[in-house]
């Protein structure tokens, strides 16, 4: 109800805490950079809970994101895919792409489930602070000014890998527990 209100919540993700907003609220999502003290040129990554959401989100869908959200959907991989127009470009930083994943974590997909909208959420830190994996960790950071979903300690504890994904061809943003190695085997047998 939170979210739905346009508050932002701190939840558990198998990679690390995210701090979550209606990521179709310019308000909400606006709220994430103050709190964060995160400067607008640094986009946000929205999260889905299935992958009929992705139509809210992205304006392409190629057979290669096909193939790999086959393989590691749900799990810690981000794709970068061309953006609806109609997404707010806070998101993006103005981008016309958008990053997008669908976490393992089931009270994640739960909580994206049961709101029926999909979630914008960078890591719950301030910002260049260290990612944080427990909920006493988002605690520390925000104090009672968010409230906090203790889901234990995250399994990956590093943030996802990002690949944009252009057509056939993938090229990796950030390194993460999905490793460039595996992306490319899938990518190889495309087709
Ligand atoms: P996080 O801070 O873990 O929420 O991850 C956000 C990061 O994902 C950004 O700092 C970028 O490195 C990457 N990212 C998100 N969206 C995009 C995009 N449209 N293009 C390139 N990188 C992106
Ligand atoms: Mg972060």
């Amino acid at each position: 109800q939170h979210l739905r209100d346009g508050g932002l919540v701190a939840f558990p993700t198998e990679t690390v805490y995210g701090l979550a907003a209606n990521a179709l609220s310019e308000e909400a999502v606006a709220k994430i950079f103050a709190i964060k003290k995160r400067p607008a040129f640094d986009p946000l990554i929205v999260h889905i809970s299935d992958l009929e959401q992705k139509k809210q989100v992205i304006s392409d869908w190629p057979p290669l994101a096909d193939y790999l959200a086959q393989r590691f959907w749900p799990g810690p991989l981000t794709m970068v895919l061309p953006k609806l127009a109609s997404l707010n470009p806070l998101i993006t930083a103005g981008l016309d792409t958008v990053g997008l994943r669908m976490p393992a974590h089931p009270v994640a997909r739960q909580l994206i489930d049961k709101c029926g909208f999909p979630l914008a959420a960078p890591s719950a830190n301030k910002f260049t602070g260290i990612s944080p994996t427990t909920a006493e960790h988002v605690r520390a950071a925000f104090g009672d000014a968010v409230p906090v979903i203790d889901g234990g300690p995250c399994q990956v504890g590093i943030e996802s890998t990002v690949v944009a994904i252009d057509g056939d061809r993938l090229t990796l943003l950030r390194p993460g527990m999905v490793t460039l190695g595996e992306l490319e085997q899938v990518s190889a047998g495309q087709g």
